[in-house]
C-alpha cells in the first residue's frame, strides 16, 4: 500500500519495525561501498591479456612508420585513430588520441578557451561572465572543472529522452555568454538515459548567440551496453552538426577507460577539421606526443571494433547481474510504495534513484551509519546543491552481487525510514 495512504498509528507502528531492522543492519559491521563508478577486480581481470601482447622483442613500429618508444606523432598513431575512430563512430581524421583520461582532455579544452580563447575570439579570462549549462542530474566531476574557472554553471533538467530543448535553445540562442554545454549522451551519469533523435538533431541544429560556443558532447559509455540485443543508438553528432551547416560545433570525447584500464587507457577527442587546427596550436605546445607504446598495446589487443565489441560483452556479463539485483531489490523492496522512484538502465555505469523531496541527504547518511557509503547525496548538480534533495547515484560496478544485495536493501530500508519521517512531518 503506499504510503501516503497510512494512517498516523500505522506510520508510528512502521516506524517501529523499520528502526528495529535498522539496528539489526547495523549490528552487521557492514562495510561495503557503491560511491564511485570503478570497474571492479574482475572487470580489471577481463583486460589483463593487454600486458602480454607486447613483450621485449616486439616490433615496436607504428604503421606510419614510426618508432612507438620515441617522441613524435602529436596526434596519435594512425592505427589508433581508426580503432577509436571507429569506437566513437567518426573518421579517423577527425581524431586526436591523447594520454588515458577523456576527463582531462575535457579540462584541456575549457582551459585553452579560457586562456586563449576559440579560434581567434575573446579568451573567456577577459570575459565578464562565462555560463556553462549543465543537463542535471549528471556527471560532478563536468561541474566541478567549470565551477573551478569560476563561471556560471546552469542547471538543465534531464527528461527521459534528454535535456529539456526548449530550455537549451532558449539559453544558448539568446545569451552570447553561454559558452558550452556538458552532455553524456548515451547512458547518460547518473540516469542512464540516452538521448532521441530528436535531442540530437536539435542539437545540431542550435544557433548558438556566441561564436565560441561549443557542445561538449562526452561519450564515455558509447560501446558500453548491458544487452546484446536491446541497445541504444544515437545519431552520429559530429556528421549530423556537418549536415546542419554547424561543422565546428562540437567536441566529443570517449577513452578506453572502462574498456580496458581507467587508470591507463586510451582517450580520444574527435571534432571538426578547424577546430583540431585550432586544438593542435595549443597541443604542440604542451607535449611532443602521448603514450604511443599504449596506444599500439591496445591495437594490438583488440585488433579492430568487432575485437572490442566482443571485449565489452565481456564486461556486460559482469555488470549485468549486479545492475539486476540492484533493480530487482528496488522493485521488491519499493515497488507501489510511492516514495522512490528510479531509473532502468540498457547501459553504463548508473541507476539513478530519487527519494521523496528532501530525504536523499538523510538516506545517505543513514546508510554511511550502517556501513554503506553512496555516492555525496547533490553531487548530481552543480556545486553539490540539490534543490529537492532527492536524487542519489547508484553505482553497482564495484561490490560483488551478494554486497550489492545488502547495500540496496539498506538503502531501500533507509528509504524507507525517510519517507515515514517525512510523512509524520518529523
Ligand atoms: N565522463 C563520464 C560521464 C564519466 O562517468 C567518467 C568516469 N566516471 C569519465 C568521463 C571519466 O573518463 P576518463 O577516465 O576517460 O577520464
Amino acid at each position: 500500500m503506499p504510503y501516503a495512504d497510512l494512517t498516523k498509528e500505522e506510520l508510528l507502528e512502521l516506524k517501529k519495525s523499520l528502526k528495529a531492522e535498522y539496528k539489526a543492519m547495523q549490528n552487521r559491521d557492514l562495510k561495503l561501498d557503491m560511491s564511485r563508478g570503478k570497474p571492479s577486480q574482475e572487470q580489471l581481470d577481463i583486460s589483463m591479456g593487454l600486458m602480454d601482447v607486447l613483450s621485449s622483442d616486439a616490433d615496436l613500429m607504428s604503421e606510419n612508420g614510426s618508432d612507438c618508444r620515441n617522441y613524435g606523432v602529436l596526434d596519435g598513431i594512425p592505427e589508433a585513430k581508426e580503432l577509436l575512430g571507429d569506437m566513437m563512430e567518426v573518421p579517423a581524421d577527425n581524431l586526436i588520441i591523447y594520454g588515458n583520461s577523456s576527463l582531462n582532455v575535457m579540462y584541456d579544452c575549457i582551459s585553452r578557451s579560457y586562456t586563449h580563447g576559440v579560434m581567434g575570439s575573446t579568451p573567456w579570462c577577459k570575459l565578464d561572465k562565462v555560463k556553462f549549462l549543465c543537463i542535471v542530474p549528471g556527471y560532478d566531476r563536468h561541474f566541478a572543472i567549470t565551477e573551478y574557472f569560476g563561471f556560471e554553471n546552469v542547471c538543465i533538467p534531464m527528461l527521459e529522452d534528454g535535456p529539456d530543448m526548449d530550455m537549451v535553445e532558449k539559453l544558448v540562442q539568446s545569451d552570447e555568454s553561454v559558452k558550452g554545454i556538458w552532455c553524456v549522451p548515451k547512458y547518460s551519469n547518473p540516469t542512464g538515459n540516452s538521448y532521441s533523435d530528436e535531442v540530437v538533431r536539435r542539437f545540431a541544429r542550435l544557433k548558438p548567440a556566441a561564436k565560441d560556443f561549443r557542445i561538449y558532447w562526452d561519450n564515455a559509455y558509447t560501446i558500453h551496453h548491458l544487452y546484446d540485443l536491446d541497445q541504444d543508438h544515437l545519431i552520429e553528432i559530429l556528421a549530423e552538426c556537418k549536415r546542419a551547416g554547424n561543422p565546428d560545433l562540437v567536441y566529443k570525447f570517449a577513452s578506453t577507460s572502462k574498456v580496458t584500464f581507467p587508470g591507463s587507457g586510451i582517450a580520444a577527442l574527435a571534432t571538426s577539421q578547424n577546430n583540431l587546427e585550432d586544438i593542435k596550436k595549443q597541443l604542440k605546445m604542451q607535449t611532443i606526443g602521448h603514450d604511443k607504446v599504449n596506444q599500439l598495446r591496445h591495437v594490438r589487443y583488440f585488433k579492430d571494433i568487432h575485437g572490442m565489441v566482443e571485449h565489452m560483452k565481456k564486461h556486460a556479463d559482469s555488470l549485468r547481474p549486479k545492475f539486476e539485483m540492484v533493480l530487482d531489490t528496488l522493485e521488491s523492496e519499493l515497488g507501489g510504495l510511492g516514495i522512490a522512484s528510479w531509473t532502468k538502465p540498457k547501459g553504463g555505469y548508473f541507476i539513478s534513484f530519487d527519494t521523496m523531496d528532501g530525504c536523499a541527504k538523510e538516506v545517505v547518511s543513514k546508510c554511511k551509519k550502517a556501513g554503506v557509503v553512496l555516492t555525496d547525496a547533490g553531487a548530481t548538480f552543480p556545486s553539490g546543491k540539490d534543490p529537492h534533495d532527492k536524487n542519489i547515484r547508484i553505482a553497482p560496478s564495484f561490490p560483488p552481487v551478494a554486497d550489492l544485495e545488502i547495500a540496496a536493501k539498506l538503502l531501500c530500508l533507509c528509504t524507507k525510514m525517510a519517507a515515514v519521517d517525512k510523512l509524520l512531518g518529523e
